[in-house]
């Protein structure tokens, strides 16, 4: 059983022959809207995947909301995490794909943002009623930090998707969260260190265990994922695609990941492969959430 602690937008998609410059008007060649958010998404890949799929989040009390809310609904996930707020907005991304594949993207937070450590607090028995919650960096975090302390007070298994990603990483969520799963730009954004290959990928994560953390996934990209837990580290390769749209890609990994991975982590080899297959289907696909694969496709 898995929660997802995190936002939910209206994605607008529009496609472009070349990026508005300050001062212009264009028109767009394509449009359309689905559901995002990494938090949605991630629990979207969940869900899909088979795992029981619980949301903690915020919308607005307006037509997006409604939408999005019937989107996760769709999808079986348990929605009474999530709160319908009156004086705020649904979150909005406004995304940008020019003909260079070169994307420019705006997001409204909105309701993302406008809860706290209160709200998480009266929903703490959806936490420590799962095997793990995941959350990311588009909420806010001392809401994220709270859902993290009730879990591991509960033994239930934190994982943070540190996207996207911020200067100053909290010293306090790092110390209540079990796993850690950045891209290689979000590892270089925390550590330091450029992750380039397995060696650098190594010190990235023995930094990461510095900082506390006890599980290191490191994304990257059509290389694969590494990881580094326990005295064991390797890269596990990505499966060999012809990638059209990359969007949704580590939400996608993260959720079907998580969806089998035992929470002693004794399986973390085979969870990461599942997570690396279940990628590479998205990738394969256009958009966020259309693109993420169902437990029936992802076979290994
Ligand atoms: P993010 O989307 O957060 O930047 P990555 O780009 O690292 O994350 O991708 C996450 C995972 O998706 C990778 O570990 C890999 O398994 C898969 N993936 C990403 N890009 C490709 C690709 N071009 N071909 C195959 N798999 C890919």
């Amino acid at each position: 059983k898995v929660t997802v602690v995190g936002s939910i937008n209206l994605d607008t998609n529009l496609r472009v022959k070349r990026m508005v410059k300050p001062g212009e008007t264009i028109h767009a060649k394509e449009h359309y809207s689905a559901g995002g958010g990494k938090g949605a998404n991630q629990a979207v890949a969940a869900a899909r995947a088979g795992a029981q799929t619980t949301f903690i989040g915020a919308v607005g009390n307006d037509a997006p909301g409604k939408q999005m809310l019937e989107l996760l609904e769709n999808e079986g996930i348990d929605l009474t995490g999530i709160a319908t707020l009156a004086n705020e907005s649904t979150g909005q991304a406004f995304i940008t794909v020019d003909d260079e594949g070169e994307n420019a993207i705006t997001i409204y937070a909105g309701a993302n943002f406008g809860f706290g450590p209160a709200e998480i607090e009266a929903k703490s028995d959806l936490i420590t009623g799962s095997d793990f919650v995941i959350a990311q960096f588009e909420t806010p975090i001392p809401a994220t930090t709270k859902a993290f302390e009730i879990a591991q007070a509960a033994g239930v298994k934190t994982i943070l998707n540190p996207a996207p990603g911020e200067d100053q990483i909290s010293a306090d969520l790092l110390k209540v969260t079990d796993m850690i799963t950045p891209n290689e730009t979000e590892a270089e954004t925390i550590t330091g260190i450029r992750v380039v290959d397995e060696a650098s990928a190594k010190q990235a994560a023995d930094r990461l265990h510095e900082m506390g953390v006890a599980v290191v996934i490191i994304t990257i990209g059509a290389k694969g994922a590494f990881y580094d837990y326990d005295g064991t580290s390797e890269l596990v390769p990505a499966f060999k695609v012809k990638a059209v749209d990359t969007t949704a890609a580590g939400d996608t990994f993260i959720g079907a990941m998580s969806s089998v991975l035992k929470p002693d982590f004794t399986n973390l080899k085979d969870a990461i492969l599942f997570g690396n297959k279940a990628s590479s289907m998205t990738v394969q696909r256009y958009g966020a959430q259309p693109s993420i694969p169902y437990k029936k496709e992802i076979q290994l």
